[in-house]
């Protein structure tokens, strides 16, 4: 029977149909993805762990490694993580085992989410399903290479400054980066506690609601939660009174490419014809000075929550004479180039005589960002731009220029900076790779972002099977 299944095209929704319905058994609904993983993921290397079947009838899920999860090991994509194994579920896990869902296993990522390819996993990088000599995006690589895959219906990514959205443009997902606040965090692996969300990955936007609904909400145990307005799942419909913005800076910024304009262009004439009305605006320093304060701000919160990994309290200790070599010898051999960039970074914007010029300044220039969005949600619903300036690059092409891989970032993060949720939804192909579309709404738009991107799914028809697997 999980012969039939065809796990490429099957949507969350539907399979919960097919189980619901008893066309489907629980058991082989989970046999028919870890099929697809056997077959497909050793090129791809989505998976860092996969999951025995737990039995029940619900519907599979991955999840980012950044996500704890009791019982099975949960490595941010670190040597120094490698042996540990979470004693509880994060609250998000919690919630989605309590709505039925079972754990697949676990997604690749950047060491400590900190990337945008995958490739600074300590564990190897994950290949993009389109193109496998290609990035996936990052840091969430792994669950948005396993969903467009067909090695889950849907996934479980964090996004600090991207890691939901980037890796969906470039594989051609679904991928919500929601509003600070409405997802809990507690149980997940902190890098950038300010900026940190976890959020859907999913291969169309229904799905994509329908996660966020089961995963959103207040948590006792995250002082920074909210009750969330109740989730509409989008049905057809078209795009009547939605006030589109165009953000001049987001739009022209320098790299972005070709490609990626003309099918962006394009969304925009599909948006227009289904009732929306298009209008350009600016976010004159959002897009100039972003990356700048993200590189100040999530490398100080790095810093300061990467520093319980002493070889005490988790995974990996190497011996030394004493208890400060020891600590010194488990970082060293612990953690990989990246993080330890960005402590030496974060340290140093954050030490005494630097922090009002640094961080302090940084924390002013995001109020900025935040008001200058706040002034765009006064005329618009939803902002769009390309979710990356470029569509899935080379494995290698930018893993030895930081600089360069920082700047795949530089139209996600001003929304992440400003707290706004932010959805990717696929717009179609260039070179034939996929191109994503950012919709950015204010606060506690989520249901807007996914009527709007619902609309624009159906009307735009973009298929998200990768070329190469359709028969
Ligand atoms: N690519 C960005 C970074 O390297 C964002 C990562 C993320 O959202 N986790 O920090």
């Amino acid at each position: 029977m999980s012969g039939d299944i065809d796990t490429l095209t099957l949507s969350a929704e539907e399979a919960a149909r097919l189980l619901e319905a008893h066309e489907l058994s629980g058991a082989e609904l989970f046999t028919a993805y870890r099929e697809a993983i056997d077959e497909r993921d050793p090129e791809l290397h989505a998976y860092l762990a996969v999951c025995d079947d737990p039995g029940g009838h619900g519907v599979p899920i991955a999840v980012k490694d950044v996500i704890g999860t009791k019982g099975v090991a949960t490595t941010a994509g670190s040597k120094i993580l490698e042996s540990y194994v979470p004693v509880y579920d994060a609250t998000v896990i919690a919630r989605c085992k309590a709505y039925g869902l079972r754990v697949l296993g676990k997604t690749n990522t950047d060491e400590f989410a900190m990337g945008s390819s995958t490739e600074n996993s300590a564990f190897g990088p994950t290949r993009n399903p389109w193109d496998p000599s290609r990035v996936p995006g990052g840091s969430g690589g792994g669950s948005a290479a396993a969903v467009a895959a067909g090695l889950a219906p849907w996934a479980l990514g964090s996004d600090t400054g991207g890691s939901i959205k980037q890796p969906a443009a470039l594989c051609g997902n679904v991928g919500l980066r929601p509003t600070y606040g409405t997802v809990s965090r507690y149980g997940v692996v902190a890098f950038a506690s300010s900026l940190d969300q976890v959020g859907p990955v999913a291969r169309n936007v229904r799905d994509c609601a329908l996660l966020y609904s089961i995963i959103s909400g207040r948590d006792d145990n995250d002082s920074t939660t909210v009750d969330v307005p109740p989730v509409e799942l989008p049905a057809a419909g078209d795009l009547r009174g939605v006030r589109i913005g165009v953000p001049r800076e987001l739009n022209d910024a320098e790299g972005i490419e070709p490609g990626v304009r003309a099918s962006v262009a394009k969304a925009l004439e599909v948006a227009e014809s289904l009732g929306a009305s298009i209008e350009e605006c600016s976010l004159p320093r959002s897009v100039d000075y972003g990356l700048a304060c993200y590189y100040l701000i999530a490398p100080a919160e790095a810093s300061s929550n990467l520093a319980r990994y002493d070889g005490v309290r988790y995974g990996l200790r190497t011996s030394g004479d004493d208890f400060r070599s020891m600590v010194m010898a488990s970082r060293h051999d612990g953690l990989g180039d990246e993080p330890k960039r960005r402590i030496m970074l974060g340290t140093y914007a954050l030490s005494s005589g630097y922090y009002d010029a640094y961080y302090g300044k940084a924390q002013q220039v995001r109020t900025v960002i935040k008001r200058e969005h706040d002034d765009a949600f006064a005329r618009f619903d939803v902002l769009v731009s390309p979710t990356s300036p470029t569509v899935a690059f080379p494995i290698g092409a930018k893993a030895d220029n930081p600089l360069a891989m920082y700047l795949s970032d530089l139209l996600t993060i001003p929304s992440c900076m400003a707290g706004l949720p932010g959805l990717n939804v696929p717009c179609g192909l260039s070179e034939g790779l996929p191109v994503g579309l950012q919709l950015v709404g204010p606060q506690f738009s989520e249901n807007t972002l996914f009527r709007t991107a619902h609309a624009l799914e159906l009307a735009l028809g973009f298929d998200p099977v990768p070329a190469r697997y359709r028969t």
